[in-house]
């Protein structure tokens, strides 16, 4: 079976795997489906201090994570093709796309910011593609890192099992998931809708159709009007 490989640098290897190591994700990377390394930074600091960040040029609050000891990080681990990634709320949202496209590739490489990011001139000397998790500021990439690896490994073969195929979940076809119910058939006066019960699977296939076109209407209309185009 395939091995995707999954290679973090961090500041704090201390954090991996943490959740990637529970359920599904876990299991898939106790059976082998999957690896992961997480690489300290540090480690290529050249000073005693272990140095990793300075001051801002141009001055300013915080620290930037210095350009020289993160390439030597950077070359010490990608030694492949694997993309390479750089958490970061200036990079391009993370899609369930773009997910699924990295998942059929041999694994990523990714780079965790700390502070106020990263000096500028390594992103373009070793080449990488700046990810973001969402329009908010996390303190660091290790949460953001996480996120990414955990949506890409449910997607690889024999870590969800045949009763998650992830073909109906949300965004796998441009909409929101309909809602889902399970036994009791009536929680606190709540009952199951009808259709879900009645065993007619043309009507439940279209309910929820219907259903997930509503809700993608109503909650995105971003997502709405790209699945009409
Ligand atoms: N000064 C940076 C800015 O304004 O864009 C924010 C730096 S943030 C405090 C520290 C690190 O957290 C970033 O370098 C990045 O690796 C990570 N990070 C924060 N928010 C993120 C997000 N929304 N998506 C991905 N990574 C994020």
């Amino acid at each position: 079976m395939a091995n995707w490989r999954a290679t973090v640098l961090t500041l704090f290897p201390e954090m991996f795997p943490g959740p990637l190591g529970m359920s599904l994700a876990g299991k898939g990377l106790a059976s082998g489906i999957w690896s992961l390394e997480a690489a300290n930074i540090r480690a290529q600091a050249v000073d005693k201090h272990g140095t990793v960040d300075d001051t801002p040029a141009g001055g300013g609050p915080g620290l930037i994570m210095k350009a020289d000891v993160l390439a030597r990080a950077i070359d010490a681990v990608a030694t492949d093709d694997r993309p390479r990634l750089l958490m970061s709320p200036r990079g391009t949202p993370l899609t369930q796309a773009r997910v699924a496209a990295l998942a059929k590739g041999s694994g990523v490489l990714v780079v965790c910011g700390r502070y106020e990011g990263i000096d500028e001139r390594v992103i373009a000397a070793r080449q990488l593609e700046e990810v973001s998790i969402g329009d908010y500021v996390l303190s660091g990439g290790e949460i953001a890192a996480m996120a990414l690896i955990d949506a890409c490994v449910r997607l690889l073969p024999g870590v969800m099992g045949k009763e998650a195929s992830g073909a109906e979940e949300s965004f796998a076809n441009g909409l929101l998931e309909y809602p889902q119910y399970t036994r009791p058939a009536a929680f606190e006066g709540r009952t199951i809708p009808e259709v879900l019960t009645g065993g007619d699977h043309a009507k439940v296939k279209a309910w929820r159709l219907a259903e997930a076109e509503r809700l993608t209407r109503e909650r995105r209309p971003d997502l709405w009007q790209a699945y009409l185009a």
